[in-house]
């Protein structure tokens, strides 16, 4: 009996191999994960997959588009197995995770340039940057702890001053 996943190489136009089954179970697991992740969690269930392997199916897969490229600027390639519904990515600026978002639009291209400039667009990337909603309670955490803070030394100065006034009454 063929698996889901052995059916999903096969329509892909990809031969069945213990690799490739391997990285499409991470894949399925670990969305938008980069390929030393895939590698290591791969390598966890087959320790004889040598990175190269993983790398090179990696890009079969990309090649074969069952598998997606995605690379938010300043990060490693992430790979993930939703394709063909061009969906764009939420990154958060300060722990880099990272989120689906449906297109605004739906169908790819989302964007239509003004001047395509005799170009053939078939993509258009939209990121949207921001923070995580973690990171904002850091960052909320945070800014409490600088006012108290800035509150002691206000309060201190203040209680400094007192000091010199009452000197020279
Ligand atoms: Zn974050
Ligand atoms: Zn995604
Ligand atoms: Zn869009």
């Amino acid at each position: 009996m063929e698996t889901t996943r052995e059916h999903e190489l096969r329509e892909a136009g990809l031969r069945v191999t213990r690799p490739r089954l391997a990285v499409l179970g991470v894949l399925a697991d670990h969305p938008h994960a980069d390929a030393d992740t895939i590698v290591t969690a791969a390598r966890e269930q087959h320790p004889s997959l040598s990175p190269q392997a993983v790398y090179g199916v990696l890009k079969a897969f990309v090649g074969a588009g069952i598998a997606r490229r995605i690379e938010p600027a300043g990060a490693p390639a992430l790979f993930e197995l939703r394709v063909g519904d061009n969906h764009h990515h939420l990154v958060c600026r300060s722990c880099g995770a990272i989120a689906d978002v449906d297109c605004v639009v739906g169908a790819s291209p989302c964007l239509k340039p003004s001047d395509a400039a005799g170009f053939v667009v078939d993509e258009a990337e939209v990121v949207f940057w921001g923070m995580c909603r973690d990171c904002q309670v850091e960052a909320a955490a945070e800014s409490v702890q600088i006012e108290e803070r800035h509150l002691n030394e206000e309060h201190d100065m203040i209680e400094e001053h007192d000091i010199r006034e009452g000197a020279r009454a």
